[in-house]
């Protein structure tokens, strides 16, 4: 895996949905494990240790996806342009901002300034775009999110 060469965010949406959520979400894990389970569960016992660690690995899975989302490189830096003519298959692009070709699907982001391979979006909670090679750790983020809210 490639990663980012810079990881903070460009712009002030991205820098306040990120500080949002790198608050939000600790806060509320501390919450939960140290003020709401001691009231519901004695400390120590069985129920207890269980919630604990049940609510740890989905805090671990929210913060380790998370984590891969941003650092993940999904730039066409790490794919291998062809530099003859006639290997440039079709749908090929030129991008006048990067001057380079990308492969079929990629776009150019704005806030990155950089084509993103298989662009999706770009995340304002994340600071990054989500595209070819940090998807999954994208889903699985959102998923463990939701699982998180439901818990
Ligand atoms: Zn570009
Ligand atoms: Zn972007």
């Amino acid at each position: 895996m490639l990663t980012q060469r810079c990881i903070l965010p460009h712009t002030a949406s991205d820098i306040f949905s990120v500080t949002f959520l790198l608050i939000i979400v600790p806060l509320i894990y501390w919450f939960e494990l140290w003020i709401v389970l001691p009231e519901l569960y004695e400390y120590g016992t069985s129920p207890h240790i269980f919630h604990c660690c049940l609510g740890s690995f989905i805090m671990l899975n929210v913060v380790g996806n998370f984590t891969y989302t941003v650092l993940c490189d999904t730039s066409i830096r790490q794919v291998l342009i062809p530099t003859n003519k006639g290997d440039i298959k079709e749908g090929w692009r030129f991008c006048r901002i990067c001057e380079l070709i990308g492969p079929p699907r990629s776009w150019h982001c704005d806030i990155c300034n950089i084509c993103i391979v298989k662009r999706d979006h770009h995340c304002i909670f994340t600071a990054c775009c989500v595209g070819h090679c940090n998807q999954r750790y994208f889903l699985m983020f959102i998923f463990y999110l939701f699982i998180s809210t439901l818990y």
